[in-house]
């Protein structure tokens, strides 16, 4: 057997020159989602106001398994793709396990984590449309910084609302975003009717991606040639994330590697989404089997406490109805330290997967998590993401249940992204002052009390 370097590179020529659609293989489809104002399945033409063409034919189809990636997409992902596949010796080594781990890792790129595979994928398709910009929301600030990095290769105009949280607490993330030619304004803001409207109703508040969701869709559809997109959540977005699990499978079938347990993080779920995909395909063919596990923030609990019903994609009910996993479109998560799982809601193919018991899903505390950070860092170098740190924390766990009975499994996680703009959730870790929030089932109560009743 070949010895497993400490990272598997690929060739260029290697890259997937398609996506897949895990729909496709799936028999119990995601449900459609829903027109608010009629309740009927959203149709193409209702789509268009809000979305570029090509993304809607995307996320409508629920049959084609490919996808040709474009050209001009593939040519971009070459300056930061294929992205390596690590085998963790070092953090083996310190946990001293049987288990063989190995990590996907998506921060190799400026943005600093996966959000840019889509991002690249979505202006794509704005500029080939002829529009003149773009609108979006950003938590945490990945996405927003993906976009406008996306954007200023095709030229495109590229409005982001930041949660006013994100804004004050992320500096260098918004400038990151301007220094690439992007407008950046904290939500909720007066310069929308729906963010005049929350601010009102919720003095104070430090926003929530669902209320900046809200503002940038609004924004794009009062603008001639401006469409809204979304950085996670959406089919479309899974099937450009499959960039990652294609080409994880891609070095793993090359050293004949066969994991066991697959775990990401799950804000929107598109970066686990896009990691299981083609093993969840296999699954679904009878082809093989995984242990899949989403790993959440126990303060935003979608999957393993939310309800599995239609639901607003954003607080202010402008957006279609999904079905998934959800705690209403009015629930507000503590303000946690993992800004990129601090969303109401989960990706509608996920749900559907996790309700089939395709997939698992757990979810952890903050200060476990930056431990499991920690340790990562201090042994395998990469400083982590906080997102990306939930898979970290459940990966460690298994490998040392592997200790115990001395199992040796493979494991492979998806390290999402890197950390470095997230040095004030390390600095109240170091100092001893971070907590844990668990919403309790009232506060829980209060989120669900939100959603639509159909
Ligand atoms: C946005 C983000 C996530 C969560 O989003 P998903 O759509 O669930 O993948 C995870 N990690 C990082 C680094 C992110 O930026």
């Amino acid at each position: 057997m070949k010895e497993i370097p400490y990272k598997i590179y690929l060739e260029e020529s290697e890259l997937p020159k398609q996506w897949y659609n895990v729909r496709a293989d799936m028999k119990n489809k995601p449900a459609p989602l829903l027109n608010p104002a009629t309740l009927k399945p959203m149709g193409f033409e209702d789509l268009r106001p809000v979305f570029c063409d090509e993304l809607i034919k995307q996320e409508l189809d629920d049959t084609t398994p490919y996808f040709d990636i474009p050209e001009e997409i593939l040519n971009f992902y070459k300056m930061y793709r294929p992205a390596p596949l690590v085998r963790a010796y070092f953090l083996e080594k310190a946990l001293d396990t049987p288990a063989k781990i190995y990590y996907k890792f998506e921060g190799n790129n400026t943005s600093g984590s996966h959000k840019l595979n889509s991002a690249i994928a979505q202006a794509y398709y704005a500029k080939k449309q002829g529009l003149k910009g773009v609108t979006t929301e950003t938590g945490a600030g990945q996405w927003g910084t993906a976009l406008s990095m996306a954007c200023s290769y095709f030229g495109l105009d590229c409005e982001v609302y930041m949660v006013k949280v994100s804004y004050e607490q992320k500096p260098f993330r918004r400038e990151v975003m301007k220094t690439y030619g992007a407008s950046v304004t904290p939500s909720p803001s007066d310069k929308t009717a729906v963010g005049r409207k929350i601010l009102k109703e919720y003095p104070g508040t430090s926003g929530s991606l669902g209320c900046a969701i809200s503002e940038a869709v609004e924004a794009a559809t009062s603008k001639e040639g401006y469409r809204y997109v979304l950085g996670s959540v959406l089919s479309q977005v899974l099937l450009h994330q499959t960039v990652i699990g294609l080409e994880a499978k891609t070095a793993l079938d090359k050293y004949h590697i066969k994991p066991d347990i697959i775990i990401g993080c799950a804000g929107g779920g598109s970066n686990l989404g896009g990691l299981i995909s083609p093993f969840v395909g296999e699954k679904l063919r009878g082809e093989a089997d995984y242990r899949i596990i989403a790993v959440e923030p126990a303060s935003c609990p979608s999957l393993t406490r939310g309800k599995y019903v239609y639901d607003f994609c954003d607080t202010g009910m402008v957006c279609p109805l999904a079905k998934m996993y959800t705690l209403g479109n009015g629930f507000i998560p503590s303000a946690n330290h993992a800004g990129g799982l601090r969303y109401h809601g989960m990706s509608s193919i996920l749900s559907q997967l996790y309700e089939d018991k395709l997939i698992e899903a757990v979810s952890v505390e903050q200060t476990q998590v930056f431990d499991a950070a920690v340790q990562f860092a201090r042994v395998e170098g990469t400083l982590p993401a906080p997102e990306s740190s939930h898979a970290i924390r459940i990966a460690i766990d298994e490998a040392l249940r592997c200790k115990e009975t001395g199992e040796e499994k493979t494991i492979v996680f998806g390290l999402t992204g890197t950390g470095y703009f997230d040095m004030v959730a390390y600095e109240k870790y170091n100092s001893g002052n971070m907590s844990d929030y668990i919403p309790t089932d009232e506060d829980l109560a209060k989120g669900f009390a939100t959603i639509p009743q159909l």
